[in-house]
């Protein structure tokens, strides 16, 4: 790792890639590339030791099972809570925002220990959410709508230490609207609580949504993003908008 490298993590990418996230790390680095900020991804796997001293870390979304080893690995491994004490972004999809909370039920009702580093639990819904999901931002610094797909059973409760990073256009989120609501704390989707962002959606994300992408990448930096213009990428938010009728 060099000084002038921005280092981005993709921890656990093995357990924890299923659904494709580990490809938020790349859209990272791709964006900083084109900027001219010399970039590179660095994968940490569940036999390695998670440096607490990279720009950025990405979690992803995993099924019970790998998410369950996940949850170990990160409760007996220093590393991110040491990187996030010192409050280095992390990004985390699905099954690791549930891993990242206080404890998380899964499908076949066990209660598994999380890290405790988001005020959230997660019980195990009656269905699945599976679709494409939209939410507007509800984080300074974001005002475009965030698009992605969700597929999770869990459904995640805020406490009050953690903001939700959208509240929900189209699709469920972290938990419906009419169900468990407390305090209007569902009908959202993501968890926003220090460095970390978390989020039900896949996509990856930060390849539907460049200025969660940006956001993430002005953090770490601590510079604003110039403007970077994808079009293809203009093009995917413009369809995948329109088929959540959005
Ligand atoms: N296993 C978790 C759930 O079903 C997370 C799934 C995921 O990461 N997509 O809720």
């Amino acid at each position: 790792m060099s000084e002038s490298t921005l280092s981005i993590g993709v921890l656990l990418p093995e357990i924890l890639g299923t659904y494709g996230d580990t490809g938020n790390a790349h859209v990272l680095a791709e964006r900083a590339i084109r900027r001219g900020i010399d970039a590179r991804v660095y994968s940490v796997g569940l036999g390695d030791d998670i440096p607490a001293e990279l720009d950025i870390y990405t979690l992803g979304g995993g099924e019970d099972t790998a998410q369950m080893l996940a949850a170990e690995k990160l409760r007996t491994d220093p590393g991110l809570v040491r990187a996030l004490d010192a409050g280095r972004p992390l990004l985390a999809i699905c099954a690791s925002m549930q891993v990242l909370g206080h404890w998380y039920c899964d499908a076949r009702g066990q209660q598994v220990a999380g890290l405790g580093a988001l005020d959230v639990t997660t019980t195990a819904g009656s269905s699945r959410a599976i679709g494409e999901l939209v939410t507007h931002p509800l984080v300074d610094g974001l005002t475009e709508k965030l698009t992605g797909f969700e597929n999770h059973g869990g459904r995640t409760i805020l406490g009050v230490a953690a903001q939700p990073l959208g509240r929900v256009l189209a699709g469920i989120g972290n938990c419906e609207a009419a169900v468990d609501d407390q305090d209007g704390r569902c009908g959202v989707d993501g968890a926003v609580q220090g460095s970390i962002i978390a989020t039900y959606l896949h996509g990856p994300v930060l390849a539907r949504n460049p200025e969660l992408a940006d956001l993430i990448l002005s953090r770490a930096t601590g510079a604003t993003m110039d403007p970077l213009e994808v079009p293809a990428v203009s093009q995917l938010r413009r369809e995948r908008l329109a088929a959540a009728g959005c």
